[in-house]
């Protein structure tokens, strides 16, 4: 069986090839034979994480929640940390891949599998410009690598050590800043997943980090009580597949923006437009069946994730099709009150 890997994939220098572009190799119908025998190079397994280089100045630690990693003169950017407990493998994985300090951290949401790592990290890492804190919580000092958040994350870390809490927090809809020679965009998402989400465009590397408005794995977690919405995480689909440009006209070459999900494989602009309507497709079955009348329970009778089951159900995880449905319908009716 032969499998045309992206070009990325294919280029991109493993620590342990087995994660994501096995996953890629799966969707387009490939075997693994081919990747076993992958040389070994720079960068080394750290305990469970794997680390990928996607583009030469950026790299994804995978085996937690999706972790990317810009490098270059200016040192390293960090988007997302982590969970607490992987802080010392996250940190030992971002020395093999720069010896550079930590000079920014973006936290892309409010989630515990994100931000958990922020106080290792931010203590870990030697601030580039001082005095730039522009707000966030008491615990802002000079010294502090600066931790980049949408406002709702400082608010929904509240029972976090104030160690770990964002320094610098904003609550437009686009925050930008240029390191390691390329602009960043940092855009906020006001009513996805949470209420504080933020996707991270690093424009020259050509690559985003979505966070969990994308998880690969599942339906997307929408946390109504934190201000998440079906509508909200359709539009920040949407965005990213605005943002993110496929490998036309020639598509042979498998470039094109990478999109980096919270959770799960690496997509291309053809991925999130295939989750987005998937996304879309079950809305518009359970606000039909809301509009005829009928109860939560007889909607999540009615199988409205029928067809994506198999791909997104997730059994034996925590977000269950009943539960993305149960999301839906709150936030439907929500909208309508
Ligand atoms: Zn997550």
């Amino acid at each position: 069986m032969t499998t045309t890997l992206p070009d990325w994939c294919r280029r991109a220098r493993f620590a342990a090839v087995l994660g994501v572009c096995a996953a890629l190799s799966l969707r387009h119908g490939g075997g693994l034979e081919h990747l076993t025998a992958a040389p070994q190079t720079a960068a080394a397994p750290s305990g469970s994480l794997e680390i990928l280089e996607v583009r030469p100045s950026f790299f994804v630690i995978a085996g937690t929640a999706n972790i990317g990693v810009q490098v270059g003169e200016d040192g390293v950017v960090v988007v997302d940390t982590g969970p607490a407990g992987e802080a010392p493998a996250v940190l030992a994985a971002i020395k093999r891949i720069s010896p550079k300090p930590i000079r920014y951290i973006i936290d892309t949401g409010p989630d515990a599998d994100h931000v958990g790592g922020n106080e290792a990290l931010t203590q870990a890492g030697e601030k580039l410009v001082l005095g730039t804190n522009s707000g966030g919580g008491p615990n802002a000092t000079d010294s502090m690598v600066p931790i980049l958040s949408a406002e709702g994350v400082l608010r929904h870390m509240a029972t976090f050590p104030a160690a770990a809490w964002p320094t610098d927090v904003f609550n437009y809809s686009r925050k930008y800043m240029y390191f390691n020679g390329e602009a960043i965009e940092v855009l906020h998402q006001s009513a996805a997943h949470t209420d504080s989400d933020v996707v991270a465009f690093f424009r020259r590397s050509d690559v985003v980090v979505a966070g969990d408005v994308l998880d690969t794995r599942q339906f997307p977690v929408i946390d109504v009580d934190r201000g998440g919405s079906i509508q909200g995480e359709i539009a920040a689909l949407n965005r990213l597949v605005e943002l993110a440009v496929p490998s036309v006209p020639i598509v042979a070459r498998e470039a094109g923006t990478i999109v980096v999900p919270g959770h799960g494989r690496l997509c291309d602009q053809y991925d999130v437009v295939e989750y987005r309507d998937m996304v879309t497709i079950i809305r518009d079955r359970v606000r039909a069946l809301t509009k005829a009348g009928r109860s939560l329970a007889e909607i999540k009778a009615a199988q409205p994730a029928k067809g994506y089951m198999g791909r997104y159900g997730n059994p034996g995880g925590a977000w269950t099709a009943d539960r993305f449905i149960e999301a839906i319908y709150r936030s439907l009716s929500k909208e309508k009150s």
